[in-house]
């Protein structure tokens, strides 16, 4: 039946997108509900970073070395194009304090075998020459970090899970369910019921509103992050480069405008990252934050601050109260698995989506992932 599979997932972000690909090659029968297109949340409007020293060793950052090779896989079985490329990355730091931090930063990914130093003044122009180093002081520099094509990346799995046989719902929201002895037996959408066995939630920022639904509120906030894309130019940015307050953990909450961009395989740059803490879905982008965005970019890169910005948009992002993904099973909706807040996502989707995927058929897994379950917001 088109409305009947062994699992719903709600979601088609890279996330949604990951655990679909895995399960569907595992032989279950899928079915993805997506209230607008493919790759319409975060997936698809963020900076497609590689980023490691952002995270904690652990689990993690397991995921992220397993992600890479996953990756390269898809790419040799000639599934889909990601254009990943380990550049190495940089982090940005303006004075002695953050850099002094930062050092500590790079000792502890050192002593766990990745491969970080720290950049002063004009050694950071090694990784990027055009960077004006009387701005930035310092740059930790990770040579494990880098890019790839967020849009090719989400929908190279989603089309890869549907070559396998998944049902692809697209403006199909999701607005309530009924149960079953605590079971979710059918998951109401605005085209109709669908009905699984297993239920994944994978709705990014969208997740506390809609399990509030089932009286459940998961600490799941969200922000509107803005980014420009400028008209494709020569190579003139090699990895990516991240606002170093990402890296040494001192970035506050509330609203912030930095500077973080990627040059992408055609040319072009994504200069970012404009964020409001919101309290609605509403994507439009602040003038004044782009504005900021622009001198931003033009004062770290005055060789290239004439190049054309093309277009400008945000996205909704998802960020939990105590920092950790939720993944895993609900304990009060047993059928019910949820994947929300994986920070930098594109870095561990793969090996996420296919942790997922294992704890859902029943197959082994780390036990790790039980520090981030659902259950400890029930
Ligand atoms: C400006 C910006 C820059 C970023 N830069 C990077 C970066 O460089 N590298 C990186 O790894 N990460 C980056 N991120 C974060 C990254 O984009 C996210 O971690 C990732 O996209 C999350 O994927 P997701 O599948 O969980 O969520 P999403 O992509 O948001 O997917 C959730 C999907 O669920 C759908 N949905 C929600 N509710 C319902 C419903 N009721 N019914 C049906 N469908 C529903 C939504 O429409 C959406 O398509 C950035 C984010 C932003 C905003």
């Amino acid at each position: 039946m088109y409305n009947q599979g062994d699992v719903i997932i709600i979601g088609a972000g890279v996330v949604g997108g990951a655990i679909a690909y895995y399960l569907t090659e595992k032989g279950k029968s899928v079915i993805i509900l997506e209230q607008d297109e493919v790759a319409s949340g975060a997936s698809g409007g963020n900076n497609g970073q590689i980023s490691i020293i952002d995270r904690e060793p652990g689990l993690e950052l397991d995921w992220a070395k397993e992600s890479m090779k996953l990756f390269k896989g898809y790419e040799e079985k000639g599934e889909f194009e990601t254009e990943l490329e380990i550049t190495g990355g940089i982090s940005l730091f303006y004075n002695e304090k953050e850099i002094e931090i930062g050092k500590k930063v790079i000792k502890k990914y050192n002593k766990i075998g990745y491969n970080c130093e720290m950049l002063i003044g004009n050694q950071i122009k090694r990784q990027e020459p055009n960077i004006d180093t009387d701005i930035v002081k310092g740059a930790a520099y990770c040579k494990e970090e880098g890019k790839l094509n967020p849009f090719s990346t989400t929908i190279g799995f989603i089309d890869q899970a549907i070559k396998k046989g998944a049902k692809l719902y697209k403006k199909t929201k999701v607005l309530d369910f009924k149960l079953d002895d605590n079971k979710i037996k059918e998951v109401i959408t605005d085209k109709g019921s669908f009905y699984g066995d297993t239920v994944v939630v994978a709705t990014g920022g969208w997740t506390r509103e809609l399990m509030s639904k089932l009286d459940l509120d998961y600490k799941i906030f969200y922000g509107r992050g803005s980014l420009m894309v400028t008209n494709p130019v020569e190579q003139c940015v090699k990895g990516p480069i991240v606002p170093g307050c990402f890296t040494i953990g001192t970035l506050y909450e509330g609203d912030w405008n930095l500077l973080g961009l990627t040059q992408h395989k055609n040319g072009t740059l994504t200069i970012g990252q404009d964020t409001r803490r919101v309290n609605n879905y509403n994507k439009g982008v602040s003038y004044d934050g782009i504005v900021g965005l622009g001198k931003l970019f033009a004062k770290h890169f005055p060789n290239l601050k004439n190049i054309d910005i093309v277009r400008v948009w945000s996205a909704i992002t998802p960020h939990v109260e105590d920092s950790l993904p939720i993944f895993g099973y609900s304990k009060k909706y047993p059928n019910m698995f949820l994947v929300a807040g994986l920070k930098g996502a594109f870095t561990i989707a793969p090996a996420a989506g296919k942790m997922a995927a294992d704890m859902i058929i029943g197959d082994s897994y780390d036990s790790r992932v039980e520090e981030y379950t659902p259950v400890r917001f029930e």
